[in-house]
């Protein structure tokens, strides 16, 4: 290795810690009175506001794979995954804490990438990094654990329970190009390992691979909310395949829901890479995951407010209590129960 890396072990806990407070932006919300540097951070939470406060988890190995996966873009993934987990609340993000397990193999300069990545993160959706704890990780394994904090007005907070019959179901942005983004980024990987020359090129799935490597929270989408004055009767993320989110959806709610597959938002680049791979598309936004985006309930009444919206699809409505249960409606007609797992379409 060319650079000259200096190892974690040089450092120490709180040389390394200091280091990474210098990768941090400095405090901007109102409500950070105290960030980094004493025992705890002091928050003064706006008068009126409800507080969501969500975590996530990320282990390298299940999470992430730092073969293909660059430690900034693993940094700006903890922070969007966790935003996304607000967002879904139909909250705004206020501040992150970071939990940090690191292997000796990791040198500072490693790490620093890793906070740049979150610092990026931080400043894209306005958030503060404003505390957190630093240990090793005998495993030698990167292990992030982020705690965010956001903030609702009480009227609109978005749980997953309030879609009543015959809300409109809507999703964001397009579906299952993450999932094939990862089988790409595998295919090249296995190719990689067999052949060490093997030279990957990833120029015709850029989209795909960046859907699954840089994934954004739609922040933007609860912005846009609040502009239409529309606020969600039930709403939450995209983490693991719309079959799966729309289940949980019906489950909280007591509702079932009628998805139909000719509306999926399907991206031109997902079309062409699933078929590719030979993988059927509506099985990737159904049942493939990690697309972050939101999936969302609104009364009928509201059609007008969001039925021109490019960044917004509505794919189906919610059925009765009494026919509880989730169906995907086929183009001929047909309605298939939604599974969480996998599909049997044929
Ligand atoms: P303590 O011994 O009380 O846990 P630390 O020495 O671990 O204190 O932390 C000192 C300060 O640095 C605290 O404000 C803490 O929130 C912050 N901090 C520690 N580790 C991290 C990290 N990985 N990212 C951001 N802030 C951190
Ligand atoms: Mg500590």
């Amino acid at each position: 290795m060319a650079e000259n890396l200096t190892p974690l072990d040089s450092l120490g806990e709180f040389g390394l810690i200091d280091r990474l407070r210098a990768s941090v932006a400095p405090p901007r919300q109102a409500s950070t009175l105290v960030g980094i540097g004493d025992d705890a951070a002091v928050l003064h939470p706006t008068a009126g506001l409800r507080q969501v406060v969500s975590t996530d988890l990320l282990l390298e190995g299940v999470h992430f794979d730092l073969t293909f996966c660059p430690l900034k873009h693993v940094g700006y993934k903890a922070v969007a995954v966790n935003v996304s987990d607000v967002a879904a609340m139909n909250a705004r993000p206020t501040q992150l804490v970071v939990g940090l397990a690191v292997g000796a193999r990791f040198s500072v300069e490693a790490v620093e990438e890793l906070y740049a990545g979150m610092r990026l993160a931080c400043e894209a959706y306005g958030v503060d990094l404003v505390g957190g704890d630093t240990t090793s990780s005998p495993g030698g394994h990167l292990l992030i654990s982020i705690t965010a904090l956001g903030e609702v007005e009480e009227a609109r907070l978005a749980r997953r329970s309030g879609a009543q019959l015959n809300d409109l179901l809507c999703v964001t942005g397009d579906l299952g190009a993450a999932y094939l983004g990862l089988q790409v980024l595998n295919r090249e990987k296995q190719a990689f390992l067999a052949d060490p020359d093997h030279r990957p090129d990833l120029d015709a799935y850029t989209y795909v691979v960046q859907r699954q490597l840089r994934p954004e929270a739609r922040m933007d989408v609860v912005h846009t909310l609040a502009e239409l004055d529309v606020v969600p009767t039930a709403m939450l993320d995209i983490s693991d395949g719309l079959a799966s989110e729309v289940l949980h959806l019906c489950r909280a709610s007591g509702v079932g829901a009628a998805v139909y597959q000719e509306k999926l938002p399907l991206a031109e680049e997902t079309l062409d890479v699933a078929e590719e791979l030979h993988l059927d598309p509506v099985t990737c936004a159904l049942n493939g995951g990690e697309d972050y985006e939101l999936l969302f309930t609104v009364p009928l009444a509201q059609h007008d407010r969001i039925r021109n919206h490019p960044d917004i699809t509505i794919i189906g409505h919610m059925l009765a209590a009494d026919q509880r249960g989730a169906f995907l409606m086929t183009p001929s007609g047909n309605a298939i129960p939604l599974t969480a797992q996998g599909w049997t379409a044929f």
